[in-house]
Formats: structure tokens, C-alpha cells, sequence
């Protein structure tokens, strides 16, 4: 099961922490050649540097999701070096938090600019390569925060990942005669270096909100992502996956409390 992924190239933006380094190891453990794609080079670097000190292929990339010459580099690079491409993770995201009290209009744009713009740049520059090859897989990290839920402090962040969400399901159609699906997972609370700044006390009640009383590990996003990157899921398009615990499923606080213990 899931064997197609051996030999492929594969392109993950975001890819120097959380859920895009633990998508790009999982993807190189299975045989993927990795683009490891970051701002920061050192970052992307010791990412790939990892990657290869398991045994795995991986060449570190800087390149901005904002910047259109940025993802057209990165795509010929991911062609030079990996001799194509068959796969696109569009992870890269960021999640500052402000009430809509306090929000400016440049906070509002960097998260939408990176987390929605920046994957509508990412997927456009791979298409030439992944149409020339005939088939391709576009795996987006969307969030619960949007298209499901409402976190205060989140709503510009929350729009740009329900935005993904319609970007994709537009996408799957426009690209499925090239054989090119285009699907998303929607992970809840990750345990990610993203995270570390909430703090301590955030996280525990973070997890406490979950069923399954933990937040996910980067390796629960990274094989969801690499089931909707296999030839085995050919016939899925523009559809979601919810990687979460259990976390959006309590109506309520009772729910939460009268869990069998
Ligand atoms: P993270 O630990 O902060 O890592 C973010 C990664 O994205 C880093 O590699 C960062 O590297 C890169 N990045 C940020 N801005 C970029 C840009 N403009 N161009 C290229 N790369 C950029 O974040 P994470 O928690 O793993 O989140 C990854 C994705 O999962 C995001 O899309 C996020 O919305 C989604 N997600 C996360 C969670 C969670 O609980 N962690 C939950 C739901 C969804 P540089 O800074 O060097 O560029």
C-alpha cells in the first residue's frame, strides 16, 4: 500500500519545521526525492541535512510563497535537480494572532498574502512541469480554523484557510482531464514549533479540548498528506480530510466531560 511514492519528486513548502518537515521526512522515508522549500536556507538545510542523514534525498530550497519569480525558481529547481515534478504539499502558513479590534490592514494582508495567495502561486508554477509529465498531486494543509470552527484572534487567518479550501475544489476541476488532483487535510491542534509561543498553559487546555486528550503529532498530517499524494487515491479530488482527534466533534462542554474515563 502507498509504494507509488518511491522515486517521485516531491516539493514541500514550509518544509524547515512543524507539519512540513514531518510531511517531508515521512515523504523521503517512503523513497520521495524532497525539495525542502523555506525563507530561511539554513533552516531548509539542516532540514534536508536530516533527511539524508536517514538515508533519505533532499535539496534545501529558499524561496518566499509570496513571490511569484520565488515559486517559479523553486519549480525549476524541483525539475533540474528531481527531474520533475509529481507532487506539491502547499503547507507553508502563518498564524499570528489579533482581535479583530486590533487588526491592521498589513496583518490582515501578510496572513493572506502567505497562506492563500501563497498557495495559488505555489500550485500555478508546478502545473507546467506536472502537466508535462500528464498526471500530478497538489496536497494543500488547509485547518479546522475556518472551514469548521471560529477561534478569536484567528479571523484573518481562519478566511485564509477556508479561501484554500474554495481555491482547491475550483483547482480539482480545472486540472482533473491533466490527470492532476488537488485535495486538502485539515489538521486541528499540531504539536509544531508554531505553537511553542502560546505557551505551556495554552496547549494544555488546547489538548484538554480534544477527545482524544493530546494534540496531533506532525507524522498524523504528514500520512494523511501522503494517502492523497499516492496513485492508490487516483479517483479523490478537491476533497478534505479532518486529521483532529476528535476535536470538532463535542457539542458541548458536556460532551467533553462525559467521556468514559
Ligand atoms: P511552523 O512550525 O511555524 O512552520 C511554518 C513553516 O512555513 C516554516 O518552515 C516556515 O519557514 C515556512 N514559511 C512561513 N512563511 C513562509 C513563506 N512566506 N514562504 C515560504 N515558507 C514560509 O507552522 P506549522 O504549525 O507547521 O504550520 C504549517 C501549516 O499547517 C500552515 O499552513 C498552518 O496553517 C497549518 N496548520 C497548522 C496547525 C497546527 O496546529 N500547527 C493546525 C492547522 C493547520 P520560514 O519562516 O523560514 O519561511
Amino acid at each position: 500500500m502507498l509504494t507509488s511514492i518511491a522515486g517521485r519528486s516531491v516539493i514541500v513548502t514550509g518544509a524547515s519545521k512543524g507539519i512540513g518537515k514531518g510531511i517531508a521526512r515521512v515523504f523521503a522515508s517512503k523513497g520521495a526525492k524532497v525539495l525542502v522549500v523555506a525563507r530561511d536556507l539554513k533552516a531548509a538545510q539542516a532540514a534536508a541535512d536530516q533527511i539524508k542523514s536517514a538515508g533519505g534525498q533532499a535539496t534545501p530550497c529558499a524561496a518566499d510563497v509570496t513571490s511569484q519569480a520565488d515559486m517559479e525558481r523553486m519549480a525549476a529547481m524541483a525539475v533540474d535537480k528531481h527531474g520533475g515534478i509529481d507532487v506539491l504539499c502547499a503547507n507553508a502558513g502563518i498564524f499570528p494572532a489579533a482581535k479583530l479590534k486590533d487588526m491592521t490592514a498589513e496583518q490582515w494582508d501578510e496572513v493572506l498574502n502567505t497562506n492563500l495567495k501563497g498557495t495559488f502561486l505555489a500550485v500555478k508554477a508546478c502545473l507546467p512541469a506536472m502537466k508535462k509529465k500528464g498526471r500530478g498531486r497538489i496536497v494543500i494543509t488547509s485547518s479546522i480554523t475556518g472551514p469548521i470552527t471560529g477561534s478569536p484572534g484567528w479571523s484573518h487567518y481562519a478566511a485564509s484557510k477556508a479561501g484554500q479550501l474554495g481555491f482547491m475544489r475550483t483547482a480539482a476541476i480545472e486540472l482533473a482531464p491533466h490527470n492532476i488532483t488537488v485535495n486538502a487535510v485539515m489538521p486541528g491542534n499540531i504539536k509544531t514549533e508554531g505553537l511553542d509561543g502560546l505557551g505551556p498553559d495554552y496547549l494544555k487546555k488546547m489538548s484538554d479540548s480534544v477527545p482524544q486528550k493530546r494534540l496531533g503529532s506532525v507524522e498524523d498530517i504528514a500520512y494523511s498528506a501522503l494517502f492523497f499524494a499516492s496513485d492508490e487515491a487516483a479517483y479523490i479530488t478537491g476533497q478534505t480530510l479532518v486529521i483532529d482527534g476528535g476535536q470538532v466533534l463535542p457539542e458541548s462542554l458536556t460532551a467533553l466531560e462525559e467521556m468514559d474515563s
